[in-house]
């Protein structure tokens, strides 16, 4: 009966181990051994049938071989469940990565940044003001009076009799100098708007306007901060050209061009065949601004300029049409 009874225990624990991992088939051997009618209980049943002297013995051996191989068919089914887990877990290193959609700035955000950094990087401070602006700040204060024919120069959105969409950004001159005296030395990005749209117009647009005022600041000051940044947002071979111009709040004024970053001056459609670009308007600030500031015009001089981002990214990124930017294709806009 003992040897019986080993048998039995070793034969059962080389069938679990081959099962491994298979819960079919060690719920199979637990059966085969273990259940109602298996190898184990029908042992324990004869046991009645055994002479008095070694029921006891066969009795607690078969007890001790029956709750060994309970503890060890269950540790093997948690074993065999844990592998089913991992497997429909597992991970297919070989299938494709998922790309994530991932948003770049708009170019229009990075070329207005870009502008901005290259000044402040020269000192400048970043100002920013009110898109719904009074009609004094936008042109009486810039020197721009009612029925000016200047005021034409500019198609503006009227709110109100006296409050107007911005049509520039050069209201935040006004505001920066009625707060505070001189030196001043400020940068202004924005959006402005002006009555007007087709391939090189949008109603809406952006600016970024500067004003420098100081003891001593010349027309010759201009020049160089002004060439400083051209080379820095193009490149250091760029050539510019200033033109003399017209604004109301400048005297004297100047339009800068950049030789075409299209054909380099050979002349092309995109420059008309002149060989230049216009890239920005500048000038000398009017003594007429400073006075509606309250500042004394006898010490103080200074300059402003001012430039489209659309247009600055155009002609960086070689675009043809403004619309582009604002027609939210992200085939367009991954570009940048
Ligand atoms: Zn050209």
């Amino acid at each position: 009966m003992e040897h019986q009874l080993d048998e039995i225990e070793s034969d059962a624990h080389r069938e679990l181990v081959a099962a491994a991992g298979d819960r079919k088939q060690i719920e199979a051997l637990s059966q085969k051994y273990l259940g109602r009618k298996g190898i184990i209980t029908q042992l324990l049943r004869s046991i009645a049938s055994l002479p008095p002297e070694v029921r006891p013995n066969a009795g607690r051996r078969a007890n001790e071989i029956k709750r060994r191989l309970t503890a060890e068919t269950e540790a093997a089914l948690l074993a065999a469940a844990a592998s089913d887990r991992s497997r429909a877990n597992r991970i297919d290193v070989s299938l494709p990565g998922r790309s994530h959609l991932c948003a770049p700035l708009h170019p229009i955000t990075q070329i207005s940044r870009e502008i901005c950094d290259i000044f402040v990087r020269m000192g400048y401070d970043i100002v920013e003001g009110p898109e719904v602006e009074k009609d004094y700040y936008n042109f009486e204060a810039l020197n721009i009076p009612k029925n000016h024919p200047a005021r034409d120069m500019q198609d503006t959105f009227f709110v109100s009799e006296d409050v107007v969409l911005r049509t520039h950004t050069s209201p935040l001159q006004i505001r920066t100098m009625e707060k505070q005296p001189p030196p001043v030395r400020i940068i202004a990005p924005g959006k402005v708007f002006r009555c007007d749209s087709d391939q090189t117009h949008t109603p809406m647009f952006h600016q970024v306007e500067g004003l420098l005022v100081d003891e001593g600041v010349s027309f010759g000051d201009l020049k160089g901060t002004l060439t400083a940044f051209v080379h820095q947002m193009f490149d250091e071979q760029t050539r510019l050209r200033f033109r003399p111009s017209f604004f109301p709040f400048t005297e004297p004024s100047a339009e800068v061009d950049i030789l075409c970053v299209i054909c380099r001056g050979s002349g092309c459609r995109v420059c008309k065949q002149t060989g230049w670009l216009e890239i920005l308007g500048s000038g000398m600030v009017h003594p007429a601004v400073f006075e509606n500031v309250g500042y004394d015009t006898d010490r103080f001089t200074g300059f402003a300029f001012g430039m489209g981002v659309e247009r600055v990214a155009m002609l960086k990124y070689g675009i043809d049409d403004l619309r582009r930017f604002f027609e939210n294709d992200l085939r367009f806009l991954g570009q940048f």
